[in-house]
C-alpha cells in the first residue's frame, strides 16, 4: 500500500510516521509512506499556493493547480476529471481532507486497506478551491463534525486507521478482530461481543446499510481492560476478571461492552 501525503508542513509528519504500529509496517515494508511539498509544485517566483477567494472574505484558498499538479506528478499521468463517472484506476483513492466531507470511519477504513494506492490532500486556511473537489478528488472525506487548522492530521489519522488493518501490521501486539467497531461476517463464529443488526443497520424505509447489505454484523464498543496491580488507591480490578472463571469473564465482557455501548454510543445500537 503506497499513500502519499500532499501538504504545505512535509516536516509536520516526521514524529506520527516514525512512531509504532506504523513505524514497523513501513519498516516491513508493507506501506510506503511518501509526503510531498506542495511547494514544489508552483512554477512562480513566489511558490505561492494560496490566493484570495473570488466573492471576497476573510482567510485565503489553497489554489487548484499545484494540487493538480502534484497528485498527477506522482501518479506519474493526468487525473483525468474526477467528476466523471469513468474512474482510470478503481485501486487509487484521491483524497480531499475537508470539514465538509463525508465522516471517515471504520468501514471506510477497512475500503480503504483494500487499495493499492492512496493520495491525501491536506487542506489549510479557509480551505481548498472547490474544484479539487469537484475534478481531483474521488472522495472528500471529514474525521469529525469539528474544524480543525489543516488536514495533516486528519491525513495521519486516515494513514494509522488504515495501516493497521493491513494483515500483518499489527503483529502480536494486538489484533483487529475483537474491537471497536470490528465487523464480523454474519454466521461465522462470533466473539461475545457482537450485536444483532438493528434499526441502526435497516433504515426507517427498510433501506439496509453497506454492512447489513453485505449479512455482516458489528461489534460492540470494546469491553473495559485491566492490568496490574490488581489494587491501585483502593479501586479494585472487578473479582470476575481475577476468578480464572473464563466463561464468566465472557459473559462479564459482553456486559460491560453493552453498558458501555448504551453510555457512550446510543446510536450504535439504534436508540
Ligand atoms: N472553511 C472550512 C474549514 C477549513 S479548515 C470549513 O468551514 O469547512 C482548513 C483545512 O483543514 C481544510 O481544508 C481541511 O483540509 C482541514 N480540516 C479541518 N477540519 C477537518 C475535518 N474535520 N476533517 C478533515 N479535514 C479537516
Amino acid at each position: 500500500m503506497r499513500f502519499d501525503l500532499i501538504t504545505i508542513f512535509p516536516e509536520f509528519f516526521g514524529g506520527p510516521l516514525d512512531h509504532g504500529i506504523i513505524r514497523r509496517a513501513r519498516e516491513a515494508g508493507l506501506v510506503d509512506v511518501q509526503v510531498q511539498d506542495l511547494r514544489e509544485f508552483t512554477k512562480d517566483r513566489h511558490r505561492s499556493v494560496d490566493d484570495r477567494p473570488f466573492g471576497g472574505g476573510e482567510g485565503m484558498v489553497l489554489k487548484p493547480e499545484p494540487l493538480f499538479e502534484a497528485v498527477e506528478s506522482v501518479l506519474g499521468r493526468s487525473a483525468g476529471d474526477a467528476a466523471k463517472q469513468h474512474r482510470p484506476d478503481p485501486g487509487t483513492a484521491i483524497v480531499l481532507m475537508s470539514a465538509a466531507g463525508k465522516l471517515f470511519d471504520q468501514e471506510m477504513a477497512r475500503r480503504y486497506s483494500r487499495l493499492e494506492r492512496i493520495i491525501l490532500i491536506c487542506g489549510r486556511y479557509e480551505g481548498v478551491d472547490e474544484r479539487v473537489a469537484e475534478h481531483l478528488a474521488t472522495e472528500e472525506v471529514s474525521i469529525g463534525d469539528f474544524v480543525l487548522s489543516g488536514g495533516e492530521l486528519p491525513a495521519m489519522l486516515v494513514v494509522d486507521a488504515v495501516t493497521r488493518l493491513l494483515p500483518g501490521a499489527l503483529g502480536n501486539e494486538a489484533s483487529s478482530q475483537n474491537e471497536s467497531f470490528s465487523e464480523f461476517e454474519a454466521g461465522t463464529p462470533k466473539g461475545p461481543f457482537v450485536r444483532a443488526p438493528s434499526q441502526t443497520d435497516t433504515g426507517k424505509a427498510g433501506n439496509t446499510t453497506n454492512s447489513a447489505a453485505r449479512g455482516q454484523v458489528r461489534a460492540l464498543l470494546d469491553f473495559p481492560h485491566y492490568t496490574r496491580p490488581a489494587d491501585y488507591r483502593g479501586w479494585r480490578v472487578p473479582e470476575t476478571l481475577l476468578s480464572g472463571n473464563h466463561r464468566e469473564v465472557i459473559k462479564w465482557r459482553q456486559q460491560k461492552a453493552q453498558e458501555k455501548t448504551r453510555r457512550n454510543r446510543p446510536d450504535l445500537l439504534g436508540e
